[in-house]
C-alpha cells in the first residue's frame, strides 16, 4: 500500500514537530508573518481540539464561523482520552473535565472517526481550511502505529498528521490506567518511525517530566 496516495495532499507547512505548546506558538507566529503577505488572514491555528474530555464540543460549522476571515487554516483533532463518569466516585454528578473527579481516563479511539466525519460533512472548499489529525491511540502501546494505519485506510484523503497526543501531562497522566508514556518509550519510537515512513507531521504535548 502506498500511503502517500491515500494521504491528503495538503501539507502542514508551518509545523513539523513540537514538544510544547510554546513551540507551537512560535510556529504560528512564523506562519503569520508569511501568510499575511499572501492570503489576508491574520494567522493559522496550529492546535485545536474540536472535542473535550467527554467527546463533546463545538460544531465544525460553528468553528468555521469563529475562524471567519481572521484564521486561515486550523489543525483539527479530538481528545484521545475520555473521562469516565463513575457513579461510585461522583454519583449523579456528570464530570465534564478530568479535575472534577477521581475516576480514570481511558483511550477513546472513536474520536478519530468523529473528526473524520465532521470534516467530511464540509464542502470541498471548506475542507481546505482544516488539517485533521489522528490522535485516538495509546502512545505507550506498540500497536499504536497499527491504529494510525487503520485510520488512514478507513478514511483515505482525510488526515494530514498525527496528534496532539500527550507523552506526559500534569494531572492527566496519573489518571490513565497502565504505563506512563515517556520520550524513551519504544512505542513512541514506533509511532515516529511510521510517521516518517508515510510522511505525516507529529504534534505531541510533554510537560512536567524531566528528560533523561
Ligand atoms: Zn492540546
Amino acid at each position: 500500500m502506498n500511503f502517500n496516495r491515500i494521504l491528503s495532499n495538503r501539507t502542514l507547512k508551518w509545523l513539523l514537530f513540537s514538544l510544547l505548546a510554546t513551540t507551537l506558538s512560535v510556529s504560528t507566529a512564523v506562519g503569520q508573518e508569511t501568510q499575511n503577505k499572501t492570503d489576508g488572514y491574520l494567522f493559522h491555528d496550529s492546535h485545536f481540539h474540536l472535542t473535550n474530555y467527554i467527546q463533546e464540543g463545538t460544531d465544525i460549522r460553528h468553528f468555521l464561523k469563529i475562524m471567519g476571515d481572521k484564521v486561515g487554516r486550523s489543525m483539527l483533532c479530538g481528545i484521545p482520552l475520555q473521562q469516565q463518569w463513575m457513579h461510585a466516585s461522583t454519583g449523579d454528578f456528570a464530570p465534564t473535565y478530568y479535575t472534577q473527579t477521581d475516576a480514570p481516563l481511558y483511550y477513546y479511539s472513536f474520536t478519530d472517526a468523529a473528526i473524520a466525519m465532521a470534516y467530511r460533512s464540509l464542502t470541498p472548499e471548506e475542507r481546505l481550511r482544516f488539517d485533521p489529525m489522528i490522535t485516538g491511540f495509546n502512545p505507550t502501546d506498540m500497536y499504536a502505529a497499527d491504529h494510525i494505519r487503520r485510520v488512514l485506510m478507513t478514511f483515505p484523503g482525510v488526515f494530514s498528521g498525527i496528534g496532539e497526543f500527550s507523552i506526559h501531562k500534569e494531572f492527566v497522566s496519573s489518571k490513565v490506567a497502565g504505563e506512563v508514556s515517556t520520550v524513551n518509550n519504544k512505542a513512541l519510537e514506533g509511532i515516529l518511525d511510521f510517521a516518517g515512513e508515510v510522511g505525516l507531521p507529529v504534534v505531541f504535548h510533554r510537560a512536567g517530566q524531566k528528560f533523561n
